[in-house]
């Protein structure tokens, strides 16, 4: 018997868009009781390219802007003959959509069933228009049933933004109606989800999973050592997905010591939906390549890069009718690779490194902020809550102790080394034990 099962169909009466073909693709998979993750790549790679070219229909259809950016790169149809042909697509920046919310837009506006907005730490924020099809019939066609274990017998806790961007509202979604588990919405930095309250009802009801962010799941680890909730007996989850910071292989495993259970990276954002999940393998990113066509690019001259090469992450979604994204540059960096994983999935595999703005210069070489969290992390005497500060090409690490009779001497000078012999880096460190803990995204470098 299947555990999991896609709990709830959607049937909006009479709606039918460019997407309408892709329910007979995953009905057909169903029949044959097989997902998308584990299909010949040929089979994967054949539905992308029908999907992107139903996207690319879509667009030139209903939308100027996407129309007259593919008139002006000399389309006179909307139409690739191949995956690589992508390639001859515009892409987009953030800064054409900043503060624009119809330029992407592809239904009329009394279609919009849900919007959603990024933070806007940097300027006006970027809206994303769902219609009621793409939250609930569109974006839940595809299954992961490789990937995703949740069923029924699940509880779920959701510790996450509800508030404008995807998150908190997303996961709900996949929860309740692909797992059909049961959810409770803890939240997350809102006056109505303080910590103590959102352990005790992961504690009544016997929460098994968690979804959060991987400084929110320290804060609450933490937290509940001050409360005297004990986990492992108190609380006992069987797993957490990490989502909406990134952070190193190595944070990860002491979440997974201190939590009791194995942790999970997932990789979406607010404009984009799902872009990559981690198998148990724990080797990278899945590609969700039901939902996304990813490629890998030249931050500086946009040519796509193969396989193995690091630069930006582009996104095309492939499932959208309310705002799809078109060769959308998330900011990202990363890379791809082929699948070889043991987990038998067959979806490219990404290596996140992080937000572009966030890369450390020194000393001639760009150094991703997880890679310093990475050897950091190695040292148990360090906390979770650290800062990295870039001055003048001098790194700075402030860093607290954990559990540890060692002085603040002793551990500085102990970092130092590390990172010094494993990666070649000199930093100055100063411990600290007031590292402000966030309710909010957390934010530990300062360039
Ligand atoms: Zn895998």
């Amino acid at each position: 018997m299947k555990l999991q099962t896609h709990k709830m169909t959607v049937s909006i009466d009479e709606h039918s868009s460019h997407l309408e073909q892709f329910k007979q693709f995953y009905q057909r998979l169903d029949e044959e009781g097989k997902t998308i993750e584990k299909l010949p790549r040929q089979q994967i790679e054949d539905y992308q390219l029908k999907a992107v070219n139903a996207t690319l229909a879509h667009v030139w259809n209903e939308n100027e802007y996407y129309r007259s950016r593919l008139e002006e790169a000399g389309f006179t149809e909307p139409k690739i003959d191949s995956l690589e042909q992508l390639s001859t697509v515009p892409m987009l920046r953030k800064d054409v959509i900043r503060g624009d919310k119809e330029k992407l837009l592809c239904v009329p506006p009394k279609e919009i069933g849900q919007v959603h907005l990024t933070s806007g730490t940097s300027g006006k924020p970027i809206y994303t228009s769902y219609t009621l099809a793409d939250q609930y019939v569109y974006d839940l066609l595809p299954k992961y049933l490789e990937l995703f274990k949740e069923s029924a017998d699940d509880i779920t806790a959701i510790a996450l933004p509800y508030e404008f961007a995807l998150p908190g509202l997303g996961f709900q979604r996949l929860f309740q109606f692909a797992f059909g588990t049961t959810v409770l919405s803890l939240g997350k930095g809102g006056y109505m989800a303080p910590v103590d309250k959102s352990l005790d009802l992961m504690r009544e009801y016997q929460a098994t999973v968690l979804t959060t962010t991987p400084s929110y799941a320290a804060l609450l680890a933490e937290e509940s050592e001050k409360l005297g909730i004990k986990i492992g007996e108190d609380i006992r989850l069987k797993k957490i997905w990490l989502t909406g910071e990134g952070c190193s292989s190595v944070f990860r495993d002491r979440l997974e010591e201190w939590w009791g259970c194995e942790v999970s990276f997932f990789y979406g954002s607010t404009e984009c939906g799902v872009i990559g999940v981690e198998c148990s393998k724990q080797q990278g990113y899945h590609i969700m390549e039901g939902h996304v066509k990813v490629e890998i690019v030249d931050q500086d001259s946009g040519e796509v890069l193969p396989y193995g090469k690091t630069g930006e992450i582009v996104v095309t979604t492939l499932l959208r009718e309310g705002m799809p994204m078109v060769r959308y540059r998330t900011g990202d960096l990363g890379n791809l690779q082929q699948s070889k994983c043991d987990c038998g999935i067959t979806m490219d595999v990404l290596q996140l490194r992080g937000r572009m703005e966030h890369m450390l210069h020194l000393g001639g070489e760009d150094y991703s902020p997880f890679m310093i969290e990475h050897f950091l992390m190695e040292i148990p005497e360090v906390g979770l809550w650290y800062h990295l500060k870039l001055d003048d090409e001098v790194l700075t690490i402030e860093a607290e102790k954990f559990r540890t009779k060692l002085s603040n001497e002793q551990l500085a000078e102990k970092i130092q080394k590390h990172m010094a012999d494993r990666i070649g880096v000199h930093c100055e460190v100063v411990i600290r034990d007031d590292i402000p803990r966030t309710y909010g995204k957390a934010t530990r470098v300062f360039i």
